[in-house]
């Protein structure tokens, strides 16, 4: 059954409002194509709003800005336990707005929940250091919040998106402006109202749903917003950094696309190793950034691989994400059609097509799980983030010729290598250009460690202590001494 939607407004100042224009948008159930609701759409006069919401909630003097650190870890523990009180309900919103399998709702959400609680430890630890400094001085550094910040999300995560940017966010003492992914509005809604729940003062946290063009971009200029953090495609990524630049110089943080590559080596277990690179490229319908969307594989066993790594693809159960599945639909037509597009165009380039390339079923955006064999590098769907159920299966003969072709992108995401030969882990390791390598495992992402990207892949990092830095300001504070 369809779960109850209950707030569809815009979150300003710790109230749901209807938009300043009054106009709304429909949001769309991408199992069916049907609208589920319509939530508000907000616009440039309603981030105005809520970012001045955001920077009341800031000023000196405020709740906010006097609460003691170690309290501000209690509201973001607090909010994490309501998560988890409400997880069933979330995680049928999670599923109904971005059709993702219920199981995989579910794991998102121990992760927003783990990511909130690790920020909340960090809340009253972070602090800077005292110097000795040349002079009769007495030399300490502050790190203070750097302000409102701005956030924009993407929908292949809506709920583990809002607890990855929040977590850094509040547990450094910042205030923020989120604008949810237009096409996923529901869960962040949701998790907005747990925060006056939890205690958090009004202005602290508000959620403008809209589009990107109209709030997303007023955001990303706004002259009061001291940071933006952005999740998203590499194309929207460069015109965030562009209006932070023609503005005012906010300070950006960005997590883009990828095009990562898995190499397998023949000393591994073939069986284990089909299944690691199935799940890099397929989970999420292959909807995740850091995706492992270039598999290399040693000619030795090439052949081998492809037939296993055809049938696991031809066992992948897709369907209704609210049954027991695999694999539910691609999040929007658009999406939906830009796959399509990239399936037609590997077909049309000479890559061979061992399973699927179709749509599945009549309504709703499900595509096939599809693996490409013989795939060349300068094919469009070895270079291009495709962000949907398709495998490329490549041939390789040596180490030193597949770090060069890893490494033959402008992404730079992640990368991952599946070998029990210590020296070639490492070689490749040190080679590879890359935020995150993973050995014998992929898609392994936790609270703890950073996450992002080099060359196009992003700007910063996430998680782990790395993801408080980008909130914070080092301030130095030098302090003349009496001589005695
Ligand atoms: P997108 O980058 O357009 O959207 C992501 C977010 O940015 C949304 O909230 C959107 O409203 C906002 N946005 C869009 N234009 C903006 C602008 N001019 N100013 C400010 N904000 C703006 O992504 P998409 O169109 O939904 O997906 C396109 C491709 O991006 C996908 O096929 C995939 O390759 C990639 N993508 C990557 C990620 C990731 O996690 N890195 C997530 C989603 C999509």
């Amino acid at each position: 059954m369809a779960p109850e939607i209950k707030f569809t407004k815009l979150f300003i100042n710790g109230q749901f409002v209807d938009s300043q224009s009054g106009k709304t948008f429909p949001v769309v159930n991408p199992s069916t194509g049907k609208v589920i609701c319509q939530v508000s759409e907000g616009d440039k006069a309603d981030i105005d709003l809520a970012v001045e919401a955001a920077n009341e909630a800031f000023k000196l003097g405020s709740t906010w800005r006097t609460m003691d650190a170690s309290a501000r870890g209690r509201l973001m523990e607090k909010l994490a336990g309501l998560i988890e009180r409400d997880m069933h309900y979330l995680a049928q919103l999670e599923t109904y707005n971005n059709g993702k399998p219920l199981k995989d709702a579910v794991f998102d959400i121990y992760g927003a929940i783990y990511a909130l609680k690790y920020y909340a430890g960090w809340a009253d630890k972070i602090h800077g250091q005292s110097i000795p400094a040349d002079g009769n001085v007495f030399v300490v550094t502050r790190k203070e919040p750097v302000g409102v910040a701005g956030q924009i999300i993407p929908w292949n995560f809506p709920i583990l998106m809002v607890a990855w940017k929040w977590g850094p966010a509040l547990a450094t003492g910042c205030t923020v402006v989120m604008k949810p992914a237009e096409q996923t509005p529901l869960t962040a809604l949701y998790m907005a109202h747990l925060t006056i729940e939890a205690g958090f003062p009004p202005g602290v946290i508000n959620v403008v749903n809209g589009f990107g063009a109209t709030a997303g971009a007023a955001l990303a200029s706004h002259e009061h917003v001291q940071k933006i953090a952005f999740t998203g495609s590499t194309a929207v990524g460069k015109l965030i950094m562009e209006a932070a630049a023609k503005s005012n110089l906010k300070r950006v943080s960005l997590e883009l696309g990828g095009k990562s590559p898995i190499v397998v080596f023949p000393d591994v277990d073939l069986d284990k190793a089909v299944q690691t690179c199935h799940a890099a490229v397929f989970a999420n319908m292959g909807q995740c950034c850091c995706a492992g969307t270039r598999t290399f594989v040693h000619e030795s066993i090439y052949d081998q691989f492809v037939e296993k790594a055809t049938e696991l693809a031809r066992k992948r159960k897709l369907g209704d994400p609210f049954g027991e599945v695999d694999q539910g639909p691609q999040v929007s037509e658009l999406q939906f059609n830009r796959i399509m597009a990239l399936i037609e165009a590997g077909k049309k380039e000479g890559a061979g097509l061992k399973v699927g390339g179709q749509r599945h079923g009549s309504e709703g955006y499900f595509i096939e799980p599809t693996v490409f064999v013989d795939v060349q590098d300068d094919m469009r769907i070895a270079k291009e983030e495709i962000f949907g159920p398709v495998q490329q299966i490549m041939k390789f003969s040596t180490m030193e010729e597949v770090i060069k072709r890893a490494n033959d992108t402008h992404y730079g995401l992640a990368a991952g290598i599946l070998t029990n030969d210590i020296n070639k882990a490492l070689t490749f390791s040190q080679a590879v250009n890359a935020g995150t390598v993973w050995v014998n495992c992929f898609l392994h992402v936790t609270a703890q460690a950073p996450f992002g990207g080099f060359k196009q892949s992003g700007i910063g990092r996430e998680m782990g202590e790395e993801g408080i830095h980008s909130y914070l300001e080092m301030k130095t504070v030098t302090i003349s001494m009496s001589k005695f």
